[in-house]
């Protein structure tokens, strides 16, 4: 940093004059004395303990009863390895009792969390929270409310909130009149200051908000703020736009700004921004909004913080292999908050500047800085969070600063979040308040510039490129990183190749066989199932004598590529997977408007397919190398793998890329020539996989492409004696015609192995003490995300009593906001079904619930119809439903979901195992007893805890079924592979004339 040495001194001086004003403080409101035997206290004691604290004040809101709340207690603080304090434990081992005690130690952690809640929050409602206001104003500190509400699900949800922030400033201005005058809070160098002041989180007014839907969501968002914004203005507030995780802040920032601009608002004197400095790229964010306050001659608030969720982003970025939009290193974010506290102060014609921090060298940096460049002490405002820093606050407030506090209102329920936030902020090892006034550290180190990393400066904040992989030295398994839609030139990037192949729609694809093409008299036309008079592309249709010729070239190249050695066949699918990275766009938007897949699923359709060469490609070299077995000497014993013959890959439509790639590569890879028979509705997207396995260097015959009818061709096809191996995935019955159409027609060369993944029944359990915010959203999400046309799709949703009603109301709403529509709009969460037929096949499941079940919700088609005769199916929501109702036993294949009330755990499971499937399923939770059983006892292939059902990744989650789900192991796991394979074992005699070489001299011709 390059501060000018004397404001450095002057920067060290304050921060000590400050410190010193906190060391007379009465025992300390915030030190080690008052924090003893309390939360805080424990849980900067010990990790663990602090997981299982933050996962109780998570939790707390949700339990109903005294005995939920002993029962949550025992199961998080009386378990092995939880260092439960002596007081605490006290209060386990009573509530869990069956004592008159008990209820007193209910009432105790009952009581023991309120006024955790209190510390920070203000009241539950504007009423309720003007006493807490006046006496902030009395003791010469402004205020910001915020009003808590994290997860907003449905419209209604959203609307709500809105109409609480309107009731707040209807409240709130006429009481606000009546308030003596506080000069040091209510004026400011630029004139008076607003007395009521308010913070807005855009996420809590719109529950679709999402960052792909960029101009579309900042419009609904404009709408929703608009009426807020406008009676701020009549009233005189001020409203500040918090900022939240990262992926939302363009979308906050163009709502800011559009919105200013509107020529209503233009003139409106109290608009307020968020600035976080933990973010690399918080600068650029800085520099643009200070040249258009410029540009428009109008200033605005600008609130400075560090950012509340650098462990979200962390984890997140992590999880997805994208760049970390934060720094990793904590002096930086500091350092950067300097920095940009500098700026604003410089950018003062423009910028009402507020430092927002609870640390004392941050905040004597904006103080001095402030003085050097001649602001005057009203110039700008410190602000802290409620029940956070009171003798930071203060020592401040006594430099005759103005100071404000950033105060919640709410109910626990919604503050929960906010609360574990706080803790887990509070508790960091990193956090000033922590290294002040718990670890005591030196008032030296507390003051000194930041000791800053060589990240602040480097460019991070770009996508790695992914090399392409060199078969000699591979390197560990990697998924392939999502596209971030959050960053707007992914968005303008899919747009565009969305346009470019609908320019190019209707292209003709001949079959491929032996490496030729071929055409037919008859064709298939692909058509887009949002516009089905949109000819996607046509395809060359196989019949008998095609079949035919395909699997004599797949016989054909059996041979040599059978002969061909492991790493060459790996080396295909690694070239593959370089080119399919190239076309990545282009692959997911022809699945936009061949599959109807909306943007984000279709993207991740061809991430999948790239995952599933990558992986089997690196399978098929630790396969492929023999493996020696036993010791004993004058022996050599070699254990390896021949590939089966020709395969036959029948495969479905709904994940018309990724699916089609890991049968076809795993077949290719493991020495197997493949005939690829693609699904009706998708035969354009099977072509290009076709075309860019040849280009990777799968020699003639060893991929053949033959769309062809599935009942003629495919039976033929599976019977016929040149076929050794099908893979197969899709329905239940198509799956167990071919199993069984297999084994009475063996092949040339034996008995036919059949993989067969087929469908599902998935239910996901929602607990009593469940996080509904994540039970609905998982829900809805798993439900009717691709319109439920997923085989791990949640269809039924088993809801213990005590949450059902709730539940069931909230899913209810949150299933009428859902957008249905084409999925070329970036807006669209349920896209059209398949095909006419499946449509009516789901009409009929519809009618057919309605007969047995309450329809509780439905999503509207909008005003004059579903648009361009697509095959749209609404979201449907049926509750009352019976365990052996047919909606809750049959798979539907469309956005229809179950919803089913047990009485406990048991029932729960009896239900969720209740069906001819299991394929997904999932439990959200937050009992770790209920956690445990589940995973015992709920027996599906795939288990998801505490999220959505879908989506499984490559090698994290390999996937597939069992019962009536599926015969063979998991597709991108590491016994996939093995299934196309047959393991040789050769032993040789190596001991003549009484002389044995050493294993690894003999030749295994290998
Ligand atoms: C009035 C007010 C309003 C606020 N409004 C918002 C808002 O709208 N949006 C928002 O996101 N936050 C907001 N915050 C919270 C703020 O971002 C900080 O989380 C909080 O103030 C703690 O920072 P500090 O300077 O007080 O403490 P410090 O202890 O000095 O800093 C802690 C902060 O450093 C950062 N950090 C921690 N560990 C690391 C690491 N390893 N590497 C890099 N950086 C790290 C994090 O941002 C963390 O919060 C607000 C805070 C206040 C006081």
């Amino acid at each position: 940093m390059s501060t000018v040495p004397s404001t450095e001194e002057r920067i060290q001086s304050t921060a000590r004059a400050i410190f010193a004003a906190l060391a007379n403080e009465k025992p300390g409101r915030l030190s080690r004395e008052r924090l003893q035997g309390d939360m805080m206290e424990w849980a900067m004691a010990d990790e663990r303990l602090k997981v299982e604290l933050l996962r109780f004040v998570d939790v707390f809101p949700a339990l109903r009863s005294r005995a939920e709340i002993a029962r949550h207690l025992q199961e998080y603080f009386a378990r092995e390895g939880v260092a439960t304090p002596a007081a605490l434990r006290w209060g386990v081992s009573l509530a869990g009792q069956r004592s008159p005690m008990a209820p007193l130690a209910s009432a105790v952690i009952r009581n023991q969390m309120k006024a955790f809640a209190q510390r920070f929050i203000v009241g539950r409602d504007a009423r309720d929270a003007v006493p807490a206001l006046r006496t902030l104003r009395r003791h010469g500190v402004g205020f910001t409310l915020d009003v808590l509400g994290e997860a907003t699900v449905s419209d209604a949800e959203g609307l709500a909130y809105q109409r609480t922030y309107l009731d707040l400033l209807d409240g709130l201005t006429a009481e606000a009149a009546s308030w003596p005058a506080v000069p040091a809070v209510d004026e400011a160098a630029w004139g008076p200051l607003p007395r009521v002041n308010l913070s807005l989180k855009i996420t809590s007014l719109y529950s679709q908000i999402d960052p792909l839907a960029f101009d579309s969501g900042v419009s609904v968002i404009k709408d929703l703020v608009r009426p807020i914004l406008r009676k701020a203005m009549a009233t005189g507030a001020a409203l500040t736009l918090d900022l939240e995780q990262f992926r939302y802040r363009d979308l906050a920032l163009a709502v800011f700004v559009s919105l200013l601009d509107e020529e209503e608002f233009r003139d409106y004197r109290h608009p307020g921004l968020v600035l976080q400095a933990y973010l690399r790229d918080a600068q650029s964010d800085l520099v643009r909004l200070v040249a258009w306050a410029r540009q428009r001659r109008r200033p605005f608030n600008l609130r400075l913080v560090k950012g509340a969720y650098w462990d979200y982003e962390t984890v997140i970025a992590a999880q997805e292999g994208w760049p970390v939009p934060v720094f990793m290193h904590k002096p930086d974010t500091d350092a950067m908050y300097e920095r940009l506290t500098r700026q604003m102060l410089e950018a003062a014609d423009v910028v009402r500047p507020a430092f927002a921090s609870h640390n004392v060298r941050s905040l004597a940096v904006a103080i001095e800085t402030a003085r050097e460049l001649g602001i005057a002490r009203n110039g700008f405002e410190l602000q802290m969070l409620h029940g956070m820093g009171e003798p930071v606050r203060d020592a401040v407030k006594g430099l005759g600063l103005r100071v404000r506090e950033y105060a919640p209102v709410g109910e626990l329920i919604p503050g929960m979040a906010y609360l574990v936030r706080r803790l887990l902020e509070n508790t960091a090892n990193d956090s000033f308040l922590r290294q002040t006034f718990v670890e005591g550290a030196a008032v030296d180190e507390l003051v000194r510039p930041p000791q800053t990393s060589a990240d602040l400066g480097a460019d991070l904040f770009r996508l790695p490129v992914v090399q392409p992989t060199e078969v000699s030295a591979p390197g560990p398994f990697r998924n392939q990183p999502h596209a971030d839609f959050s960053r707007e030139e992914n968005r303008a990037a899919y747009a565009a190749a969305l346009a470019r192949v609908k320019a190019d729609l209707g292209r003709h694809y001949p079959l491929r066989i032996g490496g030729r093409d071929i055409e037919t008299a008859r064709t298939l036309d692909s058509v887009n199932p949002a516009a089905p008079d949109e000819v996607v592309g046509t395809v060359a249709y196989g019949g008998r004598a095609e079949a035919e010729a395909a699997v004599a070239a797949a016989r054909a190249a059996l041979p040599a590529w059978r002969g061909a050695a492991p790493a060459d066949r790996a080396a295909v699918l690694f070239r593959a997977a370089e080119l399919m990275r190239a076309q990545t766009l282009e692959l997911s938007a022809l699945m936009t408007l061949e599959a109807g897949k909306p943007w984000r699923e279709a993207n991740a359709d061809v991430d999948e397919a790239i995952d599933f060469l990558e992986y089997y490609g690196r399978e098929m070299l630790r396969l492929g190398t023999p493996r020696h077995m036993g010791h004993a000497p004058g022996e050599h014993n070699v254990y390896f793998y021949q590939p089966r013959g020709v395969a036959l890959v029948v495969a479905p439509w709904n994940f018309p890329l990724a699916i089609l790639t890991g049968m076809t590569s795993a077949a290719l890879v493991a020495g197997n020539p493949v005939i690829v028979k693609p699904a009706g509705p998708t035969p354009v997207v099977a072509a290009h996989l076709v075309r860019i396995l040849e280009a990777a260097g799968a020699p003639p015959g060893a991929i053949d492409f033959l769309p062809s009818p599935g009942g003629e061709i495919g039976d033929f096809l599976v019977r016929h004696p040149g076929v050794d191996l099908i893979a197969f995935t899709g329905s239940m019955e198509v799956g167990l015609h071919i199993i069984s159409q297999a084994a009475q027609y063996p092949a040339e060369d034996g008995v036919k192995k059949v993989i067969a993944e087929m469908g599902g029944k998935n239910a996901i359990i929602v607990d009593s003490d469940a996080d509904l915010d994540v039970a609905v959203t998982e829900t809805v999400i798993s439900a009717f995300h691709y319109a439920g046309q997923k085989c791990s799709a949640a269809s039924r949703v088993i809801v213990l009593e005590a949450a059902h009603d709730e539940f069931s109301k909230r899913l209810a709403e949150a299933t009428r906001s859902l957008r249905v529509g084409p999925p070329e709009d970036p807006a669209t969460r349920v896209p059209p079904v398949i095909t006419a037929d499946a449509r009516q096949k789901i009409e009929d499941f519809i009618a057919r619930g309605k007969e047995e079940a309450t329809l509780t919700a439905a999503a509207e088609p909008p005003r004059g119809g579903w648009p361009d005769g697509g095959y749209y199916v609404a979201p449907h929501v049926f509750t009352d439903v019976r365990p052996d109702a047919v909606i809750a036993q049959e798979e539907i294949f469309g956005p229809v979901v179950a919803v089913m009330r047990a009485r406990d755990l048991d029932e729960a499971l009896t239900m969720a195992n209740g069906v001819r499937y299991a394929l997904t399923g999932g439990l959200i939770s937050r009992s770790p007893a209920a956690i445990a059983r589940t995973r015992r006892e709920f027996r599906v292939g795939n288990l998801y805890i505490n999220r959505g059902i879908t989506g499984a990744l490559v090698e994290r989650q390999a996937f597939g079924g069992f019962k009536m789900s599926g015969v063979g192991s998991k597709a991108g796991g590491p016994d996939y592979l093995l299934q196309f394979l047959e393991p040789r074992v050769i032993t040789e005699n190596t001991l003549r004339r009484g002389f044995a070489p050493p294993d690894e001299l003999v030749d295994e011709g290998l």
